[in-house]
């Protein structure tokens, strides 16, 4: 919880009684430090006075919902307005729900669990595919960029490959949609085996995946990509009697070998798998990258 109270003897009251709950806690003692302790400390739950000297409530509120990244962050009021309608004024801005104090240690824990817990709940379906509970389009490719950011400051090497089920309009096709869904769970699973817990997966479009593998460079992305080419190709599907395998193509780009635009290098290393006959691993080249625009 991220605590913005200008009575620094209340807000280490609450801090404390956070604690005692089990609740990490964190003080915000700089106002205009907002989005970088936010970013910082990323906490579950903002608990926020609503009367400040310096920033008041709302605007704080306003500011964290201009950033996309704390659209859904829950931003609750703690505060002695009584007051219904400027209670309501003060809900306009962006915040969630509204405390009224002084409330008892035991009843703010509770409080505040039930609404981190609410929060969690809406996140994971805001920001996970149900089909296969990876992070969804929107998701993994802000990740990406946060991931190649944090990777180019740290001079730490990092990869990313775009992972595409080959021929998988023909499953569907000859197998039926349901067993089509059990492939690309099937492959959900398998990344998720494969890779680091730090490596990020998500579900980029219907039978596409994204895989951003942290701390990794190309030869050892490769390998392991091709680990998983290899083992999903011998994964039977199917009941008895109409059982299949299936292939999946790679386009591999790493940041020591094609810069910061992995995406596009990836894709078009994709592309280049599907054309020399699927069921394999490219490696982008730097000369994949004026290619990415004619990518599909
Ligand atoms: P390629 O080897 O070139 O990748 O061919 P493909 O048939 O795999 O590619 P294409 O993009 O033409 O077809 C993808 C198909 O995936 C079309 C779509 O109906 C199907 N699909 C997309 N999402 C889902 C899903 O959630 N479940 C199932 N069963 N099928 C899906
Ligand atoms: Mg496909
Ligand atoms: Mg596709």
């Amino acid at each position: 919880v991220l605590i913005i109270e200008d009575d620094l003897t209340l807000a280490e009251h609450y801090r404390l009684a956070l604690l005692s709950g089990g609740i990490d806690a964190n003080i915000l003692h700089n106002p205009h430090e907002l989005i970088s302790q936010l970013a910082a400390f990323n906490p579950d739950l903002v608990l926020m006075d609503l009367y400040m000297p310096d920033l008041s409530g709302p605007e704080l509120a306003g500011i964290i919902r201009q950033h996309e990244r704390w659209t859904s962050l829950p931003v609750v009021y703690l505060s002695a307005e009584t007051d219904l309608d400027r209670q309501i004024e003060a809900l306009r801005h962006g915040a969630d729900d509204f405390i009224t104090k002084p409330i008892a240690d035991a009843s703010l824990i509770a409080l505040v669990r039930a609404r981190i817990e609410r929060g969690r709940q809406i996140d994971a379906l805001v920001t996970r595919d149900s089909l296969t509970g990876l992070l969804r389009h929107a998701t993994i490719k802000e990740a990406i960029h946060a991931e190649i950011k944090r990777a180019v400051r740290t001079r730490h090497p990092v990869s990313v490959a775009i992972i595409d089920i080959d021929h998988f309009k023909q499953v569907n096709d000859r197998h039926g949609h349901a067993t089509g869904d059990v492939v690309i769970t099937a492959t959900a699973n398998l990344l998720r085996q494969r890779l680091r817990q730090s490596d990020l997966i998500g579900r980029y479009g219907g039978e596409e995946f994204v895989v951003v593998l942290v701390d990794c460079d190309a030869s050892d992305a490769e390998k392991l990509l091709e680990d998983i080419r290899q083992r999903f190709a011998s994964i039977r599907f199917g009941r008895a009697g109409s059982e299949f395998n299936c292939t999946l193509s790679a386009g591999l780009a790493s940041l020591s070998v094609c810069g910061n635009n992995l995406l596009p290098a990836a894709d078009a290393a994709l592309y280049h798998a599907k054309n020399t006959g699927r069921n394999r691993v490219c490696q982008a080249t730097p000369a994949d990258l004026p290619l990415a625009g004619t990518t599909p």
